[in-house]
């Protein structure tokens, strides 16, 4: 039954890690900080219809803001807003999160809602010859989460 779904979805909820569900980095639609808010970056974010579109500078495993569809409302295609403005405008709050995080902290995390519903799952990178550093690896969404509550077997 449906019912026994979400229970044992709930129960595996502290056993499946972000990196288990995670959109990967190669797949988001993400904004560079240099772009301009002009026609044809609107068309495009329009076209995409995501909500929350992460913004990156100089790499895309680099996740510097957050812009959200509503953050457009004001803005006038006409008058080529830089991203960056906009970005340092709102100061959208960014949630990162490791990527073995289980997915209950990660619900926790969503339901407090002081952060929004979107995380950056970060890793380190120790593969180079200099230090190891953060890099992210691909985001996880509430609407994630939920569908592995509901689908579980
Ligand atoms: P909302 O339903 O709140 O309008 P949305 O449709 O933009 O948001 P979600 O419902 O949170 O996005 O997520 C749906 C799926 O899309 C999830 O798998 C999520 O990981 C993925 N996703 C969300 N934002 C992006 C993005 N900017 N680029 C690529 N995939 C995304
Ligand atoms: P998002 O988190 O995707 O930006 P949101 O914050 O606008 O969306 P939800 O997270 O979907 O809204 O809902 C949060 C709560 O606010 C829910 O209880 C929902 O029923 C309520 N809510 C959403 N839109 C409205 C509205 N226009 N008027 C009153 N309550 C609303």
């Amino acid at each position: 039954a449906d019912e026994q779904n979400i229970i044992c979805g709930a129960l595996e909820l502290h056993r499946k890690t972000a990196k288990e569900i995670m959109t990967p980095l190669d797949d988001v639609f993400m904004l560079n900080i240099e772009s301009c808010l002009n026609f044809n970056t609107i068309n495009e974010i329009m076209k995409q219809g995501y909500s929350r579109i992460p913004v990156f500078e100089n790499e895309r495993t680099n996740i510097v803001s957050m812009l959200f569809i509503k953050d457009l409302a004001f803005i006038d295609p006409d008058d080529n807003t830089p991203l960056r403005t906009v970005s340092n405008y709102y100061q959208n709050a960014l949630n990162f999160v490791f990527e073995d995080t289980t997915l209950d902290t990660i619900f926790k995390e969503f339901k407090e809602g002081n952060k929004g519903h979107m995380a950056f799952i970060q890793r380190i990178n120790s593969e180079g010859e200099g230090d190891p550093f953060y890099e992210v690896v691909g985001i996880v969404t509430l609407e994630d989460v939920i569908e592995e509550l509901i689908q579980a077997e």
